[in-house]
């Protein structure tokens, strides 16, 4: 598995961290879709339960919203009787105003007729990437970060036959060097960069493969608004909209993220930008704080109340099962596709975090059958090693959280040398033993990848620039990197969280 940047790098570090079930999708009346995703949730959950964590949505209903508060209500409990939800995650209407605020914080109660709860789950989107990844390797996958595809080599003898071997050529993307890697069938799972993949393919027919309308999407983190605790709840509301736009309604999330934060999104809008580099756009950023404000008028917003933000792109499908140049093409669910060119080459294109597994269990049987092995997906059963696990005492149960199993190694780093028991500094809940981790354990390989992925340290208010010298300079220390090599890694998150943050 080679990935051209840090794991996780692209979309599955941007989304809104819900695993969920899609209640916009049942709206829509897309039932298999949602049946579907509530079915993975539960997985996610049993797999990797120190990741995936249950909260509780309060969908709020203000007058003048597309559906009424008792339609709401049904559609929730409908959404919960879709999968098999533990006795707690009961949906219930709550029409008391002073209650739905008790609940959720200091919300516009104006024309509030009442809210419905339902239940999703929330995840670290970065750290449940690197869980599945971890696990792959244990189980004798090869996973390299910062090593690019660049081209298949075309080899017709060998390309397109049922035996033959696949060669590409890629990059090792931190020293430059090309080399070749052969295999027996090659999947492209690049998500927005698909198209990219498919242009080089020897059977691409011209045409694209993913939308760029609405495909954008970006979030703003802001202070915690409503409980400071495990318990938050999340707000769903619908965005205000005229007549033509009701039967199309746009939801907003306020989400407790990392940190406490607040994740607010999301947006849908054509990037203008190369869809790989997205950033949130001044218009999208005005939208998003105006529509927190709204639900939260009692705070005084603007854009210096702004952590920080992020944008992702959604690789959503534009080809149908009929389309010419591919030869095969199983149309396994209206949000995803797994299909293979004419060269053989298989594209995994849609989906969401929350359905990744089934995806990939789809995508392996196919291989498994390609290759004549005998298959026996163990992915719905078996949990991430980096996501279970239990301890007691505060310190260790937060890594455990965190790390899972990898506590271990952490808790290993500390008995051999003390001092990295230490904060890496008193405001944020992180051990120098856990940034070393992050590189030994974690294959992190710039600051920023430990920075904004492994540790989440750029989603608190500052974003870590501050600390960023202090905690290259002992990393450098760890790892010998030279002044010049530690000046750099500083100078490039810096001007990644500039270049994120230009239009806020
Ligand atoms: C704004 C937004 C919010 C979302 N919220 C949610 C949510 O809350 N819950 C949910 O379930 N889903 C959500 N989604 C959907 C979900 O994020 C995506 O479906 C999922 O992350 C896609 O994963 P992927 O692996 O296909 O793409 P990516 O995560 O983008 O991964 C593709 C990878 O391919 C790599 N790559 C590209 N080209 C090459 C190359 N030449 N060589 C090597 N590597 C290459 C890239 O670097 C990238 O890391 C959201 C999406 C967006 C845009």
């Amino acid at each position: 598995m080679i990935e051209q940047g840090d794991f996780a790098n692209g979309t599955s570090s941007a989304t809104s961290q819900l695993v969920h079930g899609g209640f916009r999708y049942l709206l829509k009346r897309d039932i298999e879709l949602v049946k579907n995703a509530r079915r993975e949730r539960e997985i996610l959950r049993r797999i990797a339960p120190n990741l995936v964590k249950s909260i509780p949505l309060a969908l709020l209903c203000y007058k003048g919203d597309p559906y009424p508060l008792t339609g709401m209500q049904l559609a929730a409990h409908y959404y919960n009787c879709l999968s098999k939800t533990d006795e707690t995650e009961k949906s219930i209407a709550i029409r008391d105003v002073r209650k739905i605020r008790h609940l959720v914080g200091p919300i516009a109660t104006n024309s509030l007729k009442g809210c419905v709860l339902l239940w999703d789950s929330m995840v670290n989107d970065a750290r449940l990437t690197l869980a599945t990844l971890k696990d792959a390797h244990q189980h004798g996958a090869i996973v390299a970060n910062y090593v690019r595809f660049l081209d298949f080599v075309r080899k017709p003898e060998t390309a397109n036959s049922e035996n033959g071997i696949y060669r590409i050529v890629a990059e090792d993307v931190i020293s430059g060097k090309r080399f070749e890697i052969s295999a027996r069938k090659i999947v492209s799972a690049t998500g927005p960069w698909s198209d990219h993949i498919w242009r080089k393919d020897p059977s691409y027919d011209g045409t694209s493969r993913l939308l760029t309308e609405n495909a954008k999407g970006i979030h703003l983190l802001l202070p915690r608004y409503g409980k400071e605790d495990d318990n938050a709840y999340g707000l769903i509301t619908f965005t205000q909209v005229n007549k033509q736009q009701r039967r199309n309604p746009r939801v907003i999330f306020i989400l407790p993220g990392a940190h406490n934060t607040s994740i607010v999104g999301t947006t849908e809008t054509t990037p203008e930008e190369e869809l790989a580099s997205v950033r949130p756009s001044a218009n999208e950023v005005t939208y998003l704080l105006s529509e927190t404000q709204r639900i939260f008028p009692e705070k005084r917003l603007n854009k210096d109340t702004i952590i920080g933000a992020y944008a992702g792109t959604r690789p959503l499908i534009a080809v149908n099962q009929h389309s010419h140049g591919f030869a095969k093409t199983d149309f396994v669910s209206r949000e995803h596709l797994i299909t293979e060119s004419l060269s053989g080459i298989m594209y995994l294109y849609g989906g969401k975090l929350t359905t990744h597994r089934q995806m990939a269990e789809e995508t392996g049987n196919h291989l498994a059958a390609f290759l004549k092995v005998p298959r026996a997906c163990k992915t719905a059963t078996h949990p991430l090693p980096s996501a279970i696990g239990e301890a007691s005492g505060a310190d260790a149960e937060r890594l455990v959280k965190r790390y899972g199993a990898g506590y271990r190694t952490i808790q290993k780093f500390i008995t051999e040398d003390a001092g990295l028991g230490e904060l890496v500094t008193s405001s944020l809940p992180f051990t120098k033993a856990e940034l070393l981790y992050a590189y030994w354990g974690e294959m992190a390989i710039t600051l920023e990848d430990v920075l904004w992925r492994r540790t989440r340290i750029g989603w608190t208010p500052g974003q870590g620039v501050d600390i960023a010298p202090q905690i290259a300079q002992f990393l450098g220390e760890k790892n010998n990197w030279n002044d010049t090599r530690i000046a750099a890694e500083v100078e490039a998150y810096r001007e990644r969280i500039r270049w994120l943050n230009y239009n806020l």
